[in-house]
């Protein structure tokens, strides 16, 4: 193994969907001796199962039938095994922790029990996933991440501790690596007291990460069924294409305005390792994918363009903010107060706007009556809901000669509210008509990369 570049490979939801999608990710696996842990995600479909499991009021029947639908899921794998005992008892085991957690009559009150459940996706993908690999000749275990993925105890959004993952990783894992690949799981994680956390929805990818990082890996694989970062969200224009290469800054900002590819977070390990992160598809490999590495061999001023849907827009005005001083601190204290993460700022002489990320279920509920009317003692208040928040992601975009005037060129047809600039020099955002957005974005793809 001196050689080999260590690599830590995270497989997503569809790649580990059934066995025929599980197959190929072994077969990844297989053709590079140098993949020694495997991070998994749940298969397709279970993790949302086991959410509406653990956040909706049902009767007993109805959390039956959704029960019913996560056991056909790890089931037909099972059958494709050829029913393994080991692995058939193993699977049931879980299945009866999923029955307990999933008609617990406190469930819906308790974050702890919550992350119990939502953790047994990925426990059961792994358990089969380190089987497929078994039957296709690679020695492989499947290894319980919660025995070095240390968090705080924010259950539902747990905080990774680094030191104690990095410790436990090397004195856990590493010794195991030369002769068995570990298949573990991403998304769960434990407390101090040993209680099941999970990272958030779609944490997998940053736990592959950590690991990556804890173990000193050179590289880590996010396979999806995507070959790669694209250009734009191949679903608002066909013209969309994979990029090849990608730098930590970019794909920072494109993942943090939108682009759904990888979970924000996963590029802080990457970026303190400098360790190479590749994303491609697991159905594709021999379609190569996109590197993201600190320095690319260019760095153009336009590399891709995000879109974010369900922007709110918030405009505080007081007619006595000329020359008043604090009201900018008056108006984020409340903001800070209430948790609200706000991406776009602009002021004038008498008003501040900003906007907030509001998809279903989430933020919308913060900026709840208790904050408008903080805000409302000291100023008026305008809500506005129904843009998107379009970022062009790329380099030097704030010095470099005519790279925000080819942007504007582009789109003068439209209407665009609030341009920012980032506070660094790789992005460019302003708001449009929800209406508008998808061709805004195409419009701006034929001026940017056509
Ligand atoms: N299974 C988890 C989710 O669906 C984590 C992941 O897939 O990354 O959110
Ligand atoms: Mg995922």
């Amino acid at each position: 193994m001196e050689n080999s570049v260590l690599t830590v490979a995270k497989f997503g939801g569809t790649s580990v969907a059934n066995h025929d999608a599980m197959s190929k990710c072994a077969a990844i696996v297989a053709a590079d001796n140098g993949i020694r842990v495997v991070v998994v995600s749940a298969s397709a479909g279970v993790t949302n199962l086991l959410v509406e499991l653990a956040h909706t009021a049902m009767t007993p029947q109805q959390r039956d039938g959704l029960i019913e639908q996560v056991k056909g899921i790890q089931f037909a794998i099972l059958a494709d095994l050829g029913q393994p005992k080991d692995v058939a008892d193993k699977l049931d085991t879980l299945l009866m922790q999923l029955e307990e957690l999933a008609h617990h009559e406190e469930l819906l009150h308790q974050g702890e029990l919550k992350d119990a459940l939502l953790s047994l996706g990925e426990r059961m993908s792994s358990l089969l996933f380190s089987e497929v690999l078994n039957q296709r000749g690679v020695t492989a275990r499947n290894f319980d991440v919660r025995k070095v993925l240390r968090t705080d105890s924010e259950f539902g959004q747990a905080a990774p501790q680094l030191q104690s993952i990095a410790d436990a990783a090397q004195s856990l894992m590493t010794p195991e690596l030369a002769d068995t690949v570990l298949v573990t799981q991403g998304f769960v994680g434990a407390d101090d007291q040993g209680r099941t956390t999970t990272l958030g929805r779609g944490g997998s990818d940053f736990t592959a990460a950590l690991l990556a990082e804890a173990l000193h890996a050179d590289v880590c694989q996010i396979w999806t069924d995507v070959v790669g970062v694209y250009t734009t969200d191949p679903r608002i224009t066909a013209a969309a294409r994979p990029l090849p290469e990608l730098s930590f800054e970019e794909a920072a900002e494109m993942a943090n305005f939108g682009a759904k590819v990888l979970h924000p977070a996963t590029m802080e390990p990457a970026l303190r390792q400098d360790i190479k992160v590749f994303v491609g598809s697991s159905r594709e490999p021999e379609k190569g994918g996109t590197w993201i590495m600190k320095d690319c061999t260019h760095e153009p001023p336009y590399r891709a363009i995000t879109r974010r849907k369900e922007q709110v827009m918030v405009t505080v005005k007081t007619p006595q903010m000329v020359h008043a001083q604090g009201f900018l601190q008056s108006v984020f204290t409340i903001i800070a107060k209430h948790n609200l993460s706000v991406d776009l700022v602009t002021t004038s002489e008498i008003a501040v706007s900003f906007t907030l990320d509001n998809p279903a279920n989430s933020v919308s509920e913060r900026l709840n009556r208790e904050t408008l009317q903080e805000l409302r003692e000291f100023c008026e208040v305008e809500v506005e809901s129904g843009y998107d928040l379009i970022t062009v992601v790329g380099n030097n975009m704030h010095s470099a000669a005519g790279v925000s005037s080819k942007i504007f060129a582009s789109i003068n047809a439209f209407n665009l509210r609030m341009i920012c600039y980032g506070a660094n020099p790789h992005n460019m955002s302003f708001l449009v008509d929800e209406k508008t957005s998808g061709e805004v974005v195409t419009v701006l793809h034929r001026a940017l990369f056509e």
